[in-house]
């Protein structure tokens, strides 16, 4: 995971943590920037700082993405509902972003069309959403946008409410697997030279004369501690920001959540967004890897930021009472409910009543060497890498390799047909989700899909053996998103996942049944339904030393 690593395609195979922890604690390498958070925003740092010639090293106090770029809604979106609060610097960004996204990752970040039905009396109609629609395909420099009259809008949606429907307007935004979108972005970043370490917690910023020169780490598997020193230390830490300024309280955390529902229960060909029937806030159903998505809810998340987030009940009857609005046919009950997640947004406070009214633009500070950023969305990480390393370049030493223009995240790929035993459409979406990798992933095992998920048990097996899996959890939620897109987070198929990964995790067997056991117990908690008097305790914490 060093700088010895440089232009290797793959990730961190077993054994690599440790050896890059012994390396970090010899104290060999002199880093220049060290970045916490291995959420979207840190990986994109990493990955831009890398391309420089920078010597950077990331450190994620649990998995990668294992905050909120996990719990994302997945869309790369310009987010229509910011142009029409007027928020048109954001919208715009984004839209031109996710264009960029659309061309340098097919098959991670893949267009989808967007149906908004209207309904007579209600705003907005098909009017001003015309005008909107206007605006946001001249920003992305292609036409989308459509209008079906309701006889066309219930083609598109059979069961879409019919009372009082006008029609609905069509355009095209995009979707991904935010987890993958990190872990793309962060094999980029290595294969560029830089470091990225899991489960090793920064606890305190280091300081000389007042200004930031170190941190120190904990590593959250041993317990052991160790200091490095770097001129510039990025504080990545989304919703955590607060923490390591030692400031604030300049985060607003705000929950949003998921409910995931087998497609057939309520098959939907795009995303349909429409105003809650009570609060009139968006939400949206959408389909996703296999499966249907509802979502999501947006309000104050009082809970420690430290426990997994999870739905509440109230969020639940929020959610099934939206789509059971605007899907009246199909009658959905908590037991048509295949799993949830939920996701802490990590908003810049602007002091406005509403969680939804709060501004989602990124925001940097700049405490004497220690730079935060916060705000922002998924869909922007590249400018967003881009704004902090400028606020960091006084600090550094001019870059090795300077910016060649507007490089791409993602380098590109050779354009070679798909080898003949898989579909096109595998290999696109294989290509997307590990890049140069992609060959070595298919050669690793069998392109036959786990149950009915488009994942690969190849898939698995490489994750398992080259990502930097630490837990079953990382494996099952992250890598891959088996454990939200299978009934009983994937329960059934346990045994033959074992069968397949103990090996290539190098785990005994009593490391595999307390994985198993974990996992079950963090599916439950966090990942189901919300049970009666549910143990709010985190069980997934590693052990205190
Ligand atoms: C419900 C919801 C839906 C959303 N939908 C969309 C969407 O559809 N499209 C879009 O573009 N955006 C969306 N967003 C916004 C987007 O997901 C976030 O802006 C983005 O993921 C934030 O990334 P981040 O890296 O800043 O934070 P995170 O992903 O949370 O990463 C921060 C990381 O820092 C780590 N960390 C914290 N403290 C420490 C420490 N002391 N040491 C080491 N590591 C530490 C945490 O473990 C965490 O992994 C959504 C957000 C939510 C919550």
């Amino acid at each position: 995971m060093g700088r010895d690593a440089r232009r290797r395609a793959s990730g961190w195979t077993a054994g690599e943590r440790q050896r890059a922890l012994e390396r970090l604690r010899s104290g060999t390498d002199d880093w220049e920037l060290i970045i916490i958070g291995g959420g979207i925003t840190g990986a994109g740092i990493l990955r831009e700082a890398a391309r420089r010639g920078w010597r950077a090293l990331l450190v994620e106090q649990r998995d990668f993405a294992w905050g909120t770029s996990s719990r994302s809604s997945k869309m790369v979106h310009g987010g229509l509902r910011y142009l029409a609060a007027g928020d048109y610097r954001l919208t715009r960004d984004a839209v031109r972003e996710r264009e960029r996204l659309l061309t340098e990752a097919p098959g991670l970040v893949e267009r989808m069309q967007y149906l908004q039905p209207h309904y007579r009396g209600q705003f907005p109609g098909p009017r001003p959403m015309r005008a909107l629609l206007w605006l946001y395909d001249r920003i992305a420099g292609r036409r989308s946008r459509a209008f079906h009259p309701a006889a066309e809008a219930r083609v598109w949606l059979p069961q879409l409410q019919a009372d009082a429907l006008i029609g609905a307007s069509r355009f095209a935004d995009a979707v991904t697997d935010d987890a993958r979108l990190v872990l793309r972005t962060l094999s980029e970043a290595l294969a560029d030279g830089a470091s990225a370490v899991n489960y090793l917690t920064a606890t305190e910023i280091l300081r000389q004369a007042g200004e930031a020169c170190g941190v120190r780490l904990r590593d959250r598997l041993s317990g052991e501690e160790f200091t490095l020193r770097a001129p510039v230390i990025i504080n990545a830490t989304g919703a955590w920001a607060d923490r390591l300024r030692g400031q604030g309280p300049s985060i607003r955390p705000l929950r949003g959540s998921h409910l995931v529902l087998p497609y057939w229960r309520l098959p939907v060909p795009c995303s349909v967004s429409f105003p809650h029937p009570t609060d009139r806030r968006p939400v949206f159903v959408f389909p996703w890897e296999g499966v249907t998505v509802i979502g999501t809810t947006d309000l104050d998340h009082d809970r420690p930021l430290d426990d997994e987030a999870r739905i509440s009940d109230p969020e639940v009857d929020y959610l099934l009472a939206a789509a059971n609005q605007i899907f009246p046919g199909h009658g959905l009950r908590r037991a048509d409910i295949q799993a949830s997640w939920s996701g802490v947004r990590p908003v810049v406070a602007g002091g406005a009543d509403a969680p939804s009214k709060e501004k989602r633009e990124h925001v940097l500070w700049d405490d004497r060497g220690l730079i935060s950023v916060a705000g922002g969305k998924l869909t922007t990480f590249r400018l967003i890498a881009l704004d902090v390393l400028r606020l960091a370049a006084p600090r550094l030493p001019p870059a090795r390799r300077p910016a060649q223009g507007d490089e791409p995240v993602f380098r590109p790929l050779p354009a070679a047909p798909a080898p003949a035993a898989i579909a096109a459409g595998i290999w696109r979406r294989l290509q997307g989700r590990y890049g140069a990798d992609a060959p070595r992933v298919l050669a690793s095992g069998a392109a036959e899909p786990i149950a009915a998920t488009a994942t690969l048990w190849a898939e698995l097996g490489w994750t398992a053996a080259n990502e930097a899996v630490v837990h079953l959890d990382d494996l099952l939620l992250r890598r891959t998103r088996l454990g939200l897109l299978l009934p009983d987070g994937g329960a059934r198929l346990l045994p033959r996942i074992r069968a397949l990964c103990q090996p290539l995790l190098g785990w005994p067997d009593s490391r595999w049944t307390q994985e198993e056991q974990r996992y079950r117990d963090l599916w439950q908690r966090c990942y189901g339904l919300p049970s009666d008097g549910a143990d709010c305790n985190d069980s997934t914490k590693e052990p205190s030393p």
